[in-house]
C-alpha cells in the first residue's frame, strides 16, 4: 500500500484507473470503517482510503484538537484489507489557502437534527468530501449509514453536482453488547462504556412502541403529536439514565422530515435518529423502522 500526502503524488500514482473505489474517514480506524472497505472492494478497483481530520466540520468547542490520530495503526489495518493507496494529506496540502468556496447544503437537510447542534456540520462535511472527490475522481465511494444524514446530503450534493461516482451505503457494525462502533468511544469512561448500549436500547424500544402504534386497527388516525409523545417518552427514559439527549426523532428515510397522519397510513419507510451526551462524550446513532 502507497501512503501518499501530496494531490499530485496522488494523481500521478492513480493515472489511468477509472474503476477506482473510495473510502473516506478521519481515521482512528475499528472493524465499522474496514467494514466500508470491504464493500469499497465490491464495487470497484483499486481502493483509495483517505485519512484526514478535517478542520472545517468540527464547531469551535467541539474536539478537533484532541480526536483520536493514529495514521502507523491506521495504515497497517488498511495494508491488510488490500487497499491501494491511503491519501493522508496534511492540512496545508488540503487546506493550503483559506477554503473560501464552499458546499452550502440545503437548509431543510443540513439545518435540522446533527445540522441545528453542530451548527456548519454539513457544510464542512460536503466541502471536504467534494474536495476529496476531485482528488481521488473515484467512480464509487462509500459511507456509513452510522452517519444517517451525512450519507444522505452526501447523495443529494452528488446527484445535484452531476458528479460521476456512485454512493454506496454500509451498514453500522456494531459491539456485541449493539454499541455502534465509533472514534469517540474512545472517550467514554468504563462506566461509561457500560451504559453507552442503551442508546440503541432506547431506539428499539421507540421502534417496538411505533409499530404497536402501526399495527393497532385504528392507525389511520395516528397523529404527528402520538410520535412525538413517543420521542418525548424515548428522550425521558434516556436522562433519567443520566444522559443529555440532543435529539431522539422519528423521520422519513426519504427526506428526514417527520411524518404526518399520511405517510403514516401509506406506510412511508421510518428511521429514527438520535444523538446524546453521556458525560462529556456525544454519540449518534439510528434504527430503520
Ligand atoms: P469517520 O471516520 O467517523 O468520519 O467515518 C468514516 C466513514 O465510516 C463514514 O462513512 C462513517 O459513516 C463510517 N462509519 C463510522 N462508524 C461506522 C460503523 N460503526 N459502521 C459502519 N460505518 C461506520
Amino acid at each position: 500500500m502507497k501512503i501518499v500526502t501530496d494531490i499530485q503524488e496522488l494523481r500521478d500514482q492513480l493515472r489511468g484507473q477509472n474503476r477506482a473505489s473510495f473510502v473516506p474517514t478521519m481515521g482512528n480506524l475499528h472493524e465499522g470503517h474496514l467494514s466500508l472497505m470491504r464493500i469499497a472492494r465490491q464495487h470497484g478497483d483499486p481502493v483509495i482510503a483517505s485519512i484526514f481530520v478535517n478542520r472545517l466540520q468540527f464547531g469551535p468547542n467541539e474536539d478537533f484538537d484532541k480526536y483520536p490520530r493514529t495514521l502507523e495503526a491506521d495504515a497497517e489495518k488498511l495494508e491488510k484489507e488490500g487497499v491501494y493507496v491511503l491519501f493522508a494529506p496534511t492540512e496545508s496540502v488540503l487546506y493550503p489557502e483559506p477554503q473560501e468556496y464552499r458546499v452550502d447544503p440545503p437548509k431543510q437537510l443540513g439545518d435540522i437534527l446533527e445540522g441545528e447542534f453542530r451548527p456548519g456540520f454539513f457544510k464542512g462535511v460536503c466541502t471536504v468530501v467534494l474536495k476529496l472527490f476531485s482528488c481521488v475522481q473515484p467512480k464509487v465511494a462509500v459511507f456509513g449509514k452510522k452517519d444517517y444524514q451525512q450519507l444522505m446530503i452526501i447523495r443529494q450534493m452528488a446527484q445535484q453536482f452531476a458528479l460521476p461516482v456512485d454512493i454506496v451505503a454500509g451498514e453500522t457494525i456494531r459491539a456485541e453488547d449493539g454499541l455502534a462502533l465509533s472514534s469517540r468511544n474512545g472517550y467514554l469512561t468504563k462506566e461509561e462504556r457500560t451504559e453507552a448500549p442503551q442508546l440503541q436500547i432506547a431506539l428499539q424500544n421507540l421502534r417496538q412502541e411505533i409499530q404497536g402504534l402501526l399495527g393497532k386497527a385504528e392507525s389511520s388516525s395516528i397523529t404527528a403529536h402520538q410520535l412525538l409523545a413517543l420521542e418525548q417518552k424515548a428522550s425521558e427514559a434516556l436522562k433519567n439514565r443520566g444522559w443529555v439527549p440532543d435529539y431522539i426523532a422519528i423521520r422519513k428515510r426519504s427526506n428526514l422530515l417527520a411524518p404526518n397522519t399520511e405517510d403514516l397510513l401509506t406506510k412511508k419507510e421510518l428511521v429514527i435518529l438520535t444523538a446524546a451526551k453521556l458525560g462529556k462524550t456525544r454519540l449518534i446513532d439510528n434504527l430503520e423502522v
